[in-house]
């Protein structure tokens, strides 16, 4: 007889953007002249950069050829790719990082998702709450955690809240744990960690021999140089973090798919009788038996990213999102809400008014504005009194989405 995974059966059925797809379609069908605006998914609206287009236009026509075709690559991806990501992500900020240090892969949601495996069953995963559910849910279907509470909380997993009380950075846990998810610039609440605030993370992982999980998807938007890009300019950091980013945000790659992760060299867990073990070469076979590398055709498309036209394009883009995230911020405190995020981060959560939860805003919002966003609420207990705007989208439909919640 054929058994199924039961850690399956515990995931809560992915719940937040079916549910969002329902309510929206009703609407729309009940009311289908109303323009609706959406503010809701953190998919990227601008086309792709011209010196990335033109780089995969060459790619593909090098493939066209005998002497040109690429099959195969390296799994951890080509030396040309790795190299400039190491030139330009990390060694202008003094962050110590090696090109074979750095694996190319599918995407930040891959990574983050798959990198749980390396790491044994028994470990204890504190994620933050509100977070990002991939986190989460790999860790379910892998049988690290128990089922599922009425409020959506696994037993064995540790949820950090993160509120306006805390600036959206969580405390150090109380509880023993083992693997550590942190993601800043944060999606869903647009905030940040400064340097003082990984530190604490990075010492509290050293002393108690855990490993952080470090999403730095949306690096690229932060705009005061201060604030740390990548975990590893925290002293310390080598030895207990790995680092997952992506081009998707950054170069609205969404739908090309590419990222990377850093898995550093002195990066070490433990066997149960406490021998140090390094992760590095684990990673790299994991790696190398389920994954066959990215299309060159898209890494070549990645390394242009990295082009001085493709820095000054890309730039642009998120130039928009961001004066978009400006434009979103300013409208509501002048509304009298009372907003958080959209200043390194093109998310905006917003305090929903007195007395109206998330789900309720979210129908207010849809019926009163056309106006969809993302209940708090669905991205853990702790987000309920929150709603999130992307500031993904054209300048025009932002502005008009502003002057009409401003109608309600
Ligand atoms: C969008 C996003 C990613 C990027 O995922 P890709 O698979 O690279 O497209 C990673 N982490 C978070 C938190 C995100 O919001």
């Amino acid at each position: 007889m054929i058994f199924v995974n039961e850690n399956f059966e515990k995931l809560k059925a992915g719940y937040l953007f079916p549910e969002i797809g329902r309510r929206v379609n009703a609407f729309a069908q009940a009311n289908p002249d109303a323009p609706i605006i959406k503010l809701g998914i953190g998919d990227v609206t601008e086309p792709l950069a011209p010196a990335v287009i033109d780089a995969m236009h060459k790619a593909v026509d090098e493939m066209a050829t005998h002497q040109g075709l690429h099959g195969y690559g390296p799994e951890q991806g080509y030396a040309f790719l790795r190299d400039i990501i190491v030139e330009n992500d990390y060694k202008p900020r003094n962050i110590p990082v090696d090109a074979d240090e750095i694996f190319v892969s599918d995407g930040a949601k891959c990574d983050t998702g798959n990198m749980q495996e390396i790491f044994g069953i028994d470990n204890v995963v504190a994620v933050t709450d509100p977070v990002y559910p991939v986190y989460v849910d790999t860790n379910v279907m892998a049988g690290r955690t128990g089922e599922a509470d009425d409020a959506g909380r696994y037993a064995n997993i540790v949820y950090m809240p993160c509120t306006a009380e805390n600036n959206f950075v969580p405390e150090l846990p109380t509880e023993p744990v083992d693997m550590i998810y942190l993601c800043y610039p944060n999606n869903p609440t647009g905030a940040v960690a400064t340097k003082e605030q990984l530190k604490k993370w990075v010492d509290y992982a050293i002393e108690n021999k855990a490993v952080i999980l470090f999403d730095a998807a949306y690096e690229a938007f932060i705009r005061d140089d201060s604030i740390p890009h990548s975990i590893y300019e925290i002293e310390g950091a080598r030895k207990v973090a790995i680092e997952f980013r992506s081009f998707s945000k950054t170069a609205g790659f969404t739908g090309v798919r590419c990222g990377f992760t850093v898995v550093p060299k002195e990066l070490i867990a433990y066997t149960k009788d406490g021998s140090a073990v390094d992760l590095h070469p684990i990673w790299n076979r994991r790696h190398c038996t389920k994954f066959n590398g990215v299309s060159y055709i898209t890494q070549k498309g990645a390394e242009a990213v990295y082009s001085s036209e493709g820095k000054q394009q890309i730039k642009e883009t998120i130039d928009l999102y961001m004066s978009n995230a400006g434009m979103m911020r300013k409208a509501l405190t002048g509304q009298g809400y009372i907003v958080y995020g959209g200043e390194h981060a093109p998310y905006i959560w917003l305090h929903t008014p007195e007395g109206v939860d998330s789900w309720t805003f979210f129908d207010l919002l849809m019926n009163k504005a056309n106006v969809v966003g993302t209940p708090g609420a669905g991205f853990g207990a702790a987000g309920e009194d929150y709603f999130r705007l992307s500031a993904f989208n054209d300048p025009a439909k932002v502005k008009e989405a502003m002057d009409r919640i401003a109608k309600i």
